[in-house]
């Protein structure tokens, strides 16, 4: 029966090898299976038929009935283009076109009443539909169904009369074909208990819906059986992992630790760090492996819960290692525990890229005998031929690069599995947490240490420029210092944004020298001009850093207590969070200033007004995921396997995820190898999909 949807595309009536081939290229459709999963990504409501009169750019696709009024050539050899009048009594718009003018002018003709579709744009100050859809209106009734799905093409695709429409016909030539064909990928079990429609009828319905609330069904049955999959994976995955390995037993609390606690520790944990501290002495007590996650928005204190943990691993006669994403990182944290541990007689090394071969020798040598109890460096510490005397616990920081199969790798280098503890400082949402993270643990740091004075953000246009500029000398003569951060740099950019060495030439005549001193930082920079630039702002010899977004990562100047952000509506706000989190590390209050043009998309507004309105990461992260989606989230392009869906949202779809994830925990929990008759059908297409997973081998 599955034969059927593997065949290859180019046998399917009205294909052919050539146009295959353009299929594969460009929407990597190779086999029927992948047409009938290239879904929708809209509907158009076909009944709703828009006027001139109250079109505006803003809105969608929309459509439109009238006449051409007549055509018109213009442009040059490259620019070509044809322009067709078109009416409907309440007004007149332009359909442009780049390309296939002939075909468009014998086809369509003046004065035949027609349905056109696109999206209303704006060109020369008047509003036009380009490459619009157009069908004789007496047709188009039986052609077309009331809510007519729309399907991502490309110019490519277009140009070999791929279009939208045309791929909806070659959808109904398959379903045609494959009825009776499509198996059911579900136990009948499962879709009764969940209420789902089968997959033939959700198939069907996704492309051809009769109805919205039969449409509704449809999404909801393809995107649990998406998610689903997804978590019965990860969690079997967890089960296996549980089920292969023991985890050490740190049973006791001592000199280490408790000689931190009382000599060494500078100030009062926050709640927070004890209730996560009491979680992690938890799991590494119990002889069960600890893979746990820890998260805590910028300036929390995970690294401090990180070297009491570790303090724990060694008072219990092991090693533990401290990971970080970049060499630049690993030296900040060697420096960090290095201070801490001051006075304390514990062995801490730095092993990176660039560690001289005798020094990563002596290295090797100190760990194989024990004499050293900290190892801190950056990923190549564990692929390397690092050998540890008994490495008990590692800390992986920042780790958002690393996805569920990459885990699984590393717990499969050998059968004694040391303690795992993964911190992000960029908070995820829980969906995408359970997704992503799905294998480990949470354990959340909710809480900033105290002291803290929340950040005041504000929004502001050009108008207030100099009122801004005021306020940031009335800083500077408090003693405080300021960030400017731009886009970035480059001349081909628009001009419409300022870039940054037009900011810095405005900066320095609004704040003049002798009086005024300021850095400059940006990527074309050599790297020795760049620390220059920032150790001088650094040591508090200039006042203001103008910089692009390359101070993000590891800058901690407390002195700077104002972030100003231009252009900000070009940011993301994962970016614009952790920029403010640059501000704000000192006691002193401290503002972030977000400039920006007055016009504003949708999604800028809100990104701009969720800014202002906190200061949560959590909240911020949650809203980043519902305004771009899980692939393009900052840090998770790498993570690969999660963000592969073709119908789900991690971020609008919670509630399908959350009871898919339910629903999977039960019956691994029930039949964690998926060996009873019942889960049979689960077992084989959980197979299928992940044929290539480097854990599969761990229960089966
Ligand atoms: P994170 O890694 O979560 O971004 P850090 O561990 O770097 O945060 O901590 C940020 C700063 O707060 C550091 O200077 C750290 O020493 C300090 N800090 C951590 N915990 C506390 C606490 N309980 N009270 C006061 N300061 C703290
Ligand atoms: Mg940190």
């Amino acid at each position: 029966m599955q034969e059927f949807l593997e065949q290859d595309i180019q046998f399917l009536p009205g294909v052919g090898p050539k146009r295959a081939e353009i299929l594969k290229k460009e929407l990597q459709i190779a086999t029927f299976r992948d047409l009938l999963y290239h879904f929708p990504y809209r509907y158009i409501d076909r009944t709703r038929i828009y006027t001139i009169s109250e079109l505006n750019p803003e809105l969608p696709i929309i459509q439109l009935k009238g006449k051409i009024t007549g055509y018109e050539k213009s442009g040059n050899k490259g620019k070509k283009r044809l322009i067709a009048g078109f009416t409907d009594g309440t007004g007149s718009i332009e359909l442009l076109w780049f390309r296939g003018e002939k075909w468009i002018v014998d086809t369509y003709k003046p004065g035949v009443e027609y349905i056109v579709f696109g999206k209303p744009s704006v060109f020369n100050g008047q509003i036009n539909i380009v490459h619009p859809d157009i069908d004789e209106v007496s047709k188009s009734r039986e052609l077309l169904t009331r809510l007519q799905p729309m399907y991502s093409s490309t110019e490519k695709l277009k140009d070999n009369f791929l279009n939208s429409k045309s791929l909806h016909k070659l959808v109904n030539s398959m379903l045609e074909l494959s009825a009776g064909k499509i198996a059911e990928t579900l136990p009948v079990w499962l879709l009764n208990e969940a209420s789902l429609i089968s997959l033939p009828k959700a198939l069907q319905n996704i492309h051809f819906p009769a109805d919205t609330p039969t449409l509704l069904k449809a999404e909801t049955r393809l995107k649990f059986e998406e998610l689903f999959f997804l978590q019965l994976n990860i969690l079997r995955i967890r089960a296996g992992r549980i089920m292969s390995f023991k985890g050490y037993v740190f049973a006791k609390v001592g000199e280490n630790f408790n000689r931190f606690y009382k000599e060494n520790l500078p100030f009062e944990l926050t709640g927070a760090q004890k209730k996560v501290l009491k979680e992690i002495r938890r799991d590494m007590g119990t002889g069960k492996q600890m893979n746990r996650l820890l998260q805590g928005d910028v300036g929390s204190g995970k690294t401090l819960v990180a070297l009491m943990s570790m303090l724990i691993a060694l008072d219990n006669g092991y090693q533990a290692a401290f990971m970080a994403p970049t060499e630049i990182l690993a030296i900040q944290h060697f420096r960090t525990l290095t201070k801490f541990l001051v006075g304390l007689d514990i062995r801490v090394e730095l092993l990176t890229g660039s560690t001289k071969k005798a020094e990563r020798t002596r290295i090797h040598e100190a760990l194989e005998n024990g004499s050293l109890q900290i190892l801190v460096g950056t990923h190549a510490l564990i692929e390397d031929k690092v050998r540890f005397k008994g490495l008990g616990l590692v800390i992986i920081d920042e780790q958002h690069r690393f996805g569920v199969a990459q885990r699984a790798q590393l717990w499969k280098k050998s059968d004694t599995v040391p303690h795992v503890l993964v911190m992000t400082a960029t908070p995820i949402p829980r969906t995408l947490a359970m997704t992503l993270y799905g294998d480990l643990d949470v354990s959340v740091i909710d809480e900033l240490p105290p002291g803290r004075k929340p950040i005041k953000t504000i929004h502001i246009t050009d108008s207030k420029r100099l009122r801004m500029h005021g306020f940031l000398k009335e800083q500077i003569a408090a003693g405080r210092q300021i960030y400017i951060v731009y886009p970035l740099i480059s001349e081909s950019e628009k001009m419409d944004y300022k870039d940054l060495s037009d900011g810095y030439e405005s900066i320095t005549r609004a704040f003049p020298p002798p009086k005024y001193q300021v850095s400059v930082v940006h990527g074309k920079m050599k790297s020795e001009e760049k620390e220059i630039s920032m150790k001088h702002f650094k040591e508090g010899r200039t006042h203001i850093m103008v910089a692009t977004t390359v101070i993000e990562v590891g800058v901690d100047i407390p002195n700077a207590s104002v972030m100003v952000i231009e252009s900000a509506e070009r940011f993301g706000l994962s970016q614009l969070h952790q920029l403010r989190g640059r501000v704000g590390r000192g006691a002193d209050q401290s503002y972030c200033i977000l400039m920006s043009g007055y016009k504003l998309s949708a999604d800028a507004k809100k990104r701009i007004e969720t800014m202002v309105r906190t200061n949560d990461g959590f909240e911020i992260a949650e809203t980043d995921l519902q305004l771009r989606g899980p692939g393009d989230m900052e840090g998770t392009q790498q993570s690969g396997e999660a963000f592969d869906l073709k119908i789900a949202h991690i971020g609008k779809d919670g509630q399908i995820l959350q009871y898919a994830r339910d629903k999977a925990s039960k019956i691994i929990d029930d039949d964690p190898e998926l060996n009873k008759e019942s889960n049979v059908l689960l077992k084989k297409q959980l197979r299928k999909l992940y044929r290539n997973n480097v854990n599969w081998g761990v229960i089966s």
